[in-house]
Formats: structure tokens, C-alpha cells, sequence
């Protein structure tokens, strides 16, 4: 099959550090596409414009990857809203609206897993074969519509990580499997991330790291341990939220009266675009191969982050020209003198 890159994931990842977008779920949600709760990616099938113009728009920002929609298009998740009559087809579209865009700019095509929540680690073996079934029936869609590689991401557990792994490598592709780190130091099976992300690695994964849960401040200490533990390369898609060490993830940030931000209302513990690029910078700099974003990521988010890696994107375009505003851009004396009708005398 033709694909829209005409490099392979491990050729792209050999080229240099890979830009990474997500947080579709999230955005979507915003834009009024995905209902908050159930977060069930429905939009792919009642209004497959809105999800074709955010991969739009993440492509446009320098994203290297289009990743398919199919986070909790599995079957558990799709019976919550009474859509699993719509399983197929939605993960098919999912898939097929990512390599149309990717088309757009030359981008890879991930496939994507997650975190069923089906997964329990006191009974393994019957919980896992269900896992298993899932993972099976949307990765088999997946590469019958093209895909380049697989995100298995948003962890909580090892052992459901480790079971996704196996299906991409039945599938014969290659995996970036990255973890949840909503605890302060071990997968909810108990491992630590760093062990857990060697043992993934150990098992043949092509990139291992962590995604969502933990803002840059609280991830990237664990991305140097991972680095120094493993030697593949590393992923990290923080969210862009002020997490800190009393509260390393930001399901459990909450406000100055306590209230819990997660998931509606996290704006007032947001990162600014520049704090989003600095945290670029710092993981290129520890040695991070994949750089991304998860929730509440967006494309001013990633621009900026590419942007920081050097990158020249197609919206670099529209990046910000503060000198050209009318205001900021001027000296005071000069604007003064402009509202005073003296602009001949500056200009
Ligand atoms: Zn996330």
C-alpha cells in the first residue's frame, strides 16, 4: 500500500527528534464534537469535518505523525454510550480521515490503542484475553486502512501495555507504547516506570516513554531516568498543565477553594505557548526522540513546540510579529506622539 510517508517510522526516528500532536478528545470535547464523561470519540462518524480539520490544523502546527481517533473506540467504551453497532466503522474512519491528511503534508499514520479499563491485574489472565480481543479487532481494522506504526498510550498497568505490544508485533508493527504516570513513582500494577519502561523496551517495543497525566514539570525527571535506563529511543506527551511534586498528575489539581480541576476546568493551572516551547527545548536536550503533546494540547501549543525544535511548519507563517502590532510594537514616545497627530514627524 502507497503510504503518505515514504519513510518508515524507525527511518523517521533515525532522521532526528519527531514532532508528536494529540489530545484530540480533549479539543474536540472543546469545539463541542466529543461529550465530556464517556470522552467516546463519536465525532469521527456525526461530523468527520471537525476531526479531519484539527489533524488539519496539527499537521499545518509541524506535527510529523497524524494519529487515527480511535482512543476509546474499543468495544467496552463504545457499549457506554450504546454505539457499539458503530465500532467498526467508526475505528475504520478514524484511521481513513488520518492518512487523508497525512497525505496533505507527507505525515506518518498512527494507529492507536489505549487503556481499556478492562485490564485487572488481580485476575490477568481472563481480564487480559479480553484486553487482547479488543486490541486484535482494532488493530486488524487499522492496518487493513494503513497505518506506519501504533501509539498504545495512557497505560495505568504494565501488564495491559505488555499484551498491546504482542498484538502490534502479530500485526508485524512497530509499537510506541507510552505510560500513564498518574502515581508518583509505579504503574497501578505496581512497577516502577522506569523498570516498566526498560521491561517494555526488553520486549521489543521501538520507542517507550510516558503521555498525558503529568505536566512538563513533574515528567521530565522521570524522562531522564528513563533515558538513562533504556537505550531506544524515548517519548514524552505531557499535558500542558502546572503539575508539581505534591500533585504530579493533573487529575488531581485543584483550585485555591479546593474544588478539582480535572478534567473541565483546568485553564487557570494552564502552560503558556512558551512554556510548552521551553519544556521542547529541555526534552531535546535530555534526549527525548518523540516529542508531543496530550490533553488540552492545541495547535498554538504545537507550533510553538516545533518551532523550538527548529522547525519552520506551514503556520510558521502566521507566527506572532509583536513588532508589527499597533500598540506593543511601537516605543511609547512614538505612539504618544502619534495620538497626538504628530505621526509625520516619526514616520
Ligand atoms: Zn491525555
Amino acid at each position: 500500500m502507497n503510504r503518505p510517508s515514504t519513510r518508515t517510522f524507525q527511518q523517521r526516528l533515525s532522521d532526528g527528534v519527531m514532532v508528536g500532536a494529540e489530545g484530540y478528545v480533549f479539543e474536540l470535547e472543546r469545539r463541542g464534537y466529543v461529550k465530556a464523561g464517556p470522552y467516546v470519540p463519536e465525532v469521527i462518524l456525526d461530523a468527520p469535518d471537525a476531526l479531519r480539520q484539527l489533524h488539519r490544523e496539527f499537521l499545518r502546527a509541524g506535527s510529523d505523525v497524524m494519529v487515527a481517533l480511535t482512543y476509546y473506540a474499543h468495544r467496552e467504551k463504545l457499549r457506554d454510550v450504546g454505539r457499539d453497532g458503530d465500532l467498526e466503522e467508526m475505528n475504520r474512519h478514524a484511521v481513513r480521515i488520518a492518512n487523508e491528511v497525512a497525505a496533505e503534508g507527507g505525515a506518518l499514520v498512527a494507529g492507536n490503542i489505549c487503556n481499556t479499563w478492562c485490564y485487572d491485574p488481580a485476575n490477568p489472565e481472563t481480564s487480559g484475553e479480553v484486553v487482547r480481543a479488543q486490541y486484535r479487532e482494532q488493530l486488524g481494522w487499522a492496518v487493513d486502512e494503513g497505518v506506519d506504526f501504533v501509539i498504545s498510550e495512557t497505560n495505568d498497568f504494565l501488564g495491559e501495555a505488555l499484551i498491546g505490544l504482542e498484538v502490534c508485533h502479530e500485526l508485524g508493527l512497530p509499537a510506541m507504547v507510552t505510560l500513564a504516570s498518574v502515581q508518583p513513582t509505579t504503574t497501578y500494577d505496581g512497577y516502577d516506570y522506569v523498570e516498566a519502561c526498560k521491561t517494555l523496551a526488553d520486549h521489543g517495543a521501538a520507542v517507550v516513554g510516558l503521555n498525558c497525566s503529568r505536566g512538563p514539570a513533574t515528567m521530565l525527571p522521570l524522562l531522564e531516568n528513563i533515558r538513562a535506563a533504556v537505550d531506544i529511543p524515548i517519548a514524552a506527551q505531557p499535558v500542558p498543565f502546572r503539575t508539581d511534586d505534591a500533585t504530579p498528575g493533573f487529575e488531581s489539581l485543584t483550585s485555591e477553594d479546593g474544588r478539582r480541576l480535572f478534567p473541565l476546568q483546568l485553564e487557570s493551572s494552564g502552560h503558556t505557548r512558551f512554556e510548552m516551547a521551553d519544556f521542547a527545548r529541555e526534552a531535546a536536550r535530555i534526549g527525548v526522540d518523540y516529542i508531543g503533546i496530550c490533553c488540552g494540547g492545541a495547535p498554538h501549543y504545537v507550533r510553538a513546540m516545533a518551532e523550538a525544535l527548529g522547525r519552520e511548519t506551514p503556520a510558521s507563517r502566521y507566527s506572532p510579529a509583536i513588532e508589527l502590532h499597533p500598540v506593543l510594537g511601537r516605543s511609547q514616545s512614538e505612539v504618544t506622539q502619534r495620538e497626538m497627530g504628530d505621526w509625520t514627524a516619526v514616520s
